[in-house]
Parts: structure tokens; C-alpha cells; sequence
């Protein structure tokens, strides 16, 4: 029998976490994930400072830099039909290091993760999708496409946005009002765009280009799904892009939150348990936090090896709800004014006449000292 202390449903940047650390404490932990790996992610690829606090747990903070990437020196700010406004990022100290975003591919990130929480204990089975989900006299049954099963007393959803688990156990309801969607693809870097992080609204959405290095860069676009075809011309024009590219897409752009990320010995974390909006660049570094925070709870009150209490589902519940809390105000911020095109359309220029607000809003989003990393 397949059997372990977790499984842990997804290898994106919160399970690979929760996996690594929990394993790091001794557990017996089965990463089951869908895609083979090394896998594309629609994503806009850029590591938020806040993320380092937890690679530097993990031991990764080095080989993350050593990846091929790039670290933005600038902001520039565009609505079309407006001038753009550039602001300097600068990097941050924190304990006497420096602490950067950093544009990444997830691909080459998400796998390094994975191979982390392998070296630190846990087992990983790509290419290895979860159907079902199954209780039995307390303990889980997981099985996957091929039928094969696995057992644990826990299991940690991690398998994002679209979550599998968290459907299949009610933690949310399937239907969402959200009707946008995003978009993303690796296009011939802009060369006028160098070094530049550049966000820019358009009449119908908005969309992020990010200086990946070697000549290419990542742009992620966002708006409702009858906008999109529009938008994505209207980027492609802007941009140059005139060689054919493989846009990836993925739906929805948000959810309403679950109602308990823990409940019954599941534990939901990442974008499972909450999405939060893509346009600052936070969702990252909200999953590697949040599937740290779940690790410590498992591994701490009553340990991995005793049954799922009540007392440890009431930790994360709470200690999820203050880690998402605070400093989002600017994410809720975009994601209102995503929602409605128009009145982004018609405030944003008002943004770009007051550069020091928008270098105030900028530095809140990438300063990771106002958030609650410790
Ligand atoms: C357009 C867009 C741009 C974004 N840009 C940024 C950005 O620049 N910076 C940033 O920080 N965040 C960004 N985000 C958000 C970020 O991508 C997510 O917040 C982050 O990936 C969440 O990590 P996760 O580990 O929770 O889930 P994911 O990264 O989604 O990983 C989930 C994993 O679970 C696997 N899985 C799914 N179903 C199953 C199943 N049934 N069985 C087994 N495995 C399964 C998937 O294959 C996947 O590998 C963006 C999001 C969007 C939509």
C-alpha cells in the first residue's frame, strides 16, 4: 500500500514548499503532480522580494539567482493613449542582504522547487493527475487518473486556481462571476524595453511585459473573455510581435475565497486556498508563504504522525486568514479596477500626473519589509 503521513496534491510553488519542509522534518511525503516537469505556467514570471525570506529557508536563494534571469531596474507605467512613466526599483536590505524582484521563468523555478523537496526527503510523481478522493475510518484515499491509489491521514491541496481537491471536498463553489481570463506567452524582447518591468492598461484589460534575458521577455495579458481576441491585437501591434508565438491561457482570474482552508485533515494552501490578483505580482510568493506557514503548523502541533486534530486545523485557519490579511489592500485595489476596464481607464492617466503616488504604491508592492515576511 501506497501509504504516507502526506500527500500533497500539486508541485507549483506551495506544495513544493509544504512538501520540502515537511519532509525536512521527517515525514513521509508524496508530492503527486499533474504536469510532466519541467512544465510552462501561465505566469508573468516575476519573483516578488518577499519570496527570499522563504528560499533562503529552503537553501535556494542562491541557485534561484544562478537561473537564467533578470532583475528590473525600472517601473514604466503606459495607458494607451497617455505618455508612460517610468520609476526606479531599487532593491531593498533585509539582514544585511540584498533583496530583489527577480524575473524567472516558472518553468526553470517550479522545477528547481520540486527537485528541492526531493533532496530534502520528499517523493515526486509527475505526469500523475488526481481524480478522486476518497475517506476511509480516517484515513485519505487519492486516486489518480491511471487508478493507481495512495494513502495518507493528510492531504495538502496545492493544486491551484482550479483545484481539484477543494471541488471535490466543497471548500468552494465551481461557478465563479469572474468571466476574464489571462494570457501569456515568451515573446522576442522589445529591445526599447530593456531592463523594464512595464504594466499597461489598455481600453479593455491591462497586461505585464517582463525582461526575461537572452532576448526574450514574458507578456501576460488579462481581460474578459470577449475582449481578449481585441486586446491581444491591440498588445501585439504595440509590442512588434510579428513572428508567430504559443499564447497559454487560464481561467478565472480570481475566486471567492475558500471558506476553511482546513477542514477534515485537507489542508488547502497556494492559489487553492486563495487567488489573489495577478497584477502586482504577488501570487508566488503568497504560495511559497503560505505553504511555509502550513508546514510549520503540520509539522509543530501534534507533528505529522498523530491524526488531524481540531486544534491544528484552527491554527492554519487563523494564521491563513492574518497571512492574507494584511498589505493586500493594493492587489484588492487592481483587482476592483481590472473588474471594471473603464473606470481603470479613465483613473489611470490621473496616476501618471502623480508619480510620487505611484512610486509610493510601487514600493509598497515591492518592499517586502511592509509585509509580514519576518
Ligand atoms: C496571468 C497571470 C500572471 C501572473 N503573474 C504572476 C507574477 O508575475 N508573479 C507572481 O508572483 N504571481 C503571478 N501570478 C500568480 C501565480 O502564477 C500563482 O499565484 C502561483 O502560481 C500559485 O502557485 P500554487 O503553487 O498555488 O499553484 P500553481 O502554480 O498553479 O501550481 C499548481 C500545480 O498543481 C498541479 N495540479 C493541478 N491539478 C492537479 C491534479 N488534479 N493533480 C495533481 N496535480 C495537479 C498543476 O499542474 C500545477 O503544477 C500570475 C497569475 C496569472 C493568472
Amino acid at each position: 500500500m501506497n501509504q504516507y503521513d502526506l500527500i500533497v496534491v500539486g508541485a507549483g510553488p506551495a506544495g513544493s514548499t509544504c512538501a520540502a519542509l515537511c519532509a525536512h522534518q521527517g515525514g513521509r511525503i508524496m508530492i503527486l503532480e499533474a504536469a510532466r516537469f519541467p512544465r510552462d505556467k501561465v505566469c508573468g514570471d516575476c519573483l516578488n522580494p518577499a519570496v527570499w525570506a522563504i528560499l533562503d529557508r529552503l537553501g535556494l536563494s542562491s541557485a534561484v539567482r544562478a537561473l537564467p534571469s533578470t532583475v528590473p531596474s525600472t517601473m514604466r507605467f503606459s495607458v494607451s493613449g497617455h505618455h508612460e512613466l517610468e520609476i526606479p526599483i531599487v532593491s531593498t536590505t533585509c539582514s544585511a542582504s540584498s533583496i530583489e524582484e527577480r524575473i524567472v521563468r516558472r518553468r526553470d523555478f517550479d522545477a528547481l522547487l520540486a527537485a528541492r523537496a526531493c533532496e530534502m526527503g520528499a517523493e515526486f510523481r509527475d505526469g500523475s493527475p488526481v481524480t478522486t478522493l476518497r475517506c476511509h475510518s480516517g484515513i485519505w484515499e487519492v486516486t489518480l487518473a491511471s487508478g493507481e491509489t495512495y494513502h495518507a491521514r493528510r492531504i495538502v491541496a496545492a493544486d491551484g486556481r482550479n483545484s481539484v481537491i477543494a471541488r471535490l471536498q466543497r471548500h468552494y463553489s465551481p461557478r465563479t462571476k469572474d468571466g476574464r481570463i489571462g494570457i501569456q506567452a515568451h515573446i522576442p524582447h522589445p529591445s526599447d524595453y530593456d531592463g523594464a518591468l512595464a504594466m499597461r492598461i489598455y481600453r479593455n484589460g491591462y497586461g505585464g511585459l517582463a525582461d526575461l534575458g537572452s532576448g526574450m521577455a514574458n507578456l501576460c495579458l488579462v481581460a474578459n473573455k470577449d475582449s481578449m481576441k481585441e486586446l491581444r491585437r491591440e498588445a501585439e501591434l504595440y509590442y512588434r510581435i510579428s513572428t508567430p508565438v504559443v499564447w497559454r491561457s487560464i481561467t478565472p482570474i480570481s475566486r471567492s475565497q475558500v471558506l476553511a482552508p482546513a477542514r477534515n485533515g485537507i489542508y488547502l494552501c497556494g492559489d487553492a486556498a486563495r487567488v489573489v490578483e495577478p497584477f502586482t505580482g504577488e501570487g508566488i510568493s503568497y504560495a511559497l508563504r503560505s505553504g511555509a506557514l502550513l508546514a510549520d503548523i503540520l509539522c509543530t502541533s501534534g507533528g505529522l504522525t498523530s491524526p488531524p486534530s481540531s486544534l491544528q486545523d484552527r491554527s492554519y485557519r487563523l494564521a491563513h486568514a492574518q497571512l492574507y490579511g494584511r498589505n493586500l489592500w493594493i492587489n484588492r485595489l487592481t483587482r476592483f479596477l481590472s473588474e471594471h476596464p473603464r473606470i481603470a481607464h479613465l483613473t489611470a492617466p490621473l496616476l501618471l500626473r502623480h508619480p510620487s503616488l505611484l512610486s509610493f504604491l510601487t514600493k509598497k508592492v515591492l518592499n517586502p519589509k511592509n509585509s509580514d515576511v519576518e
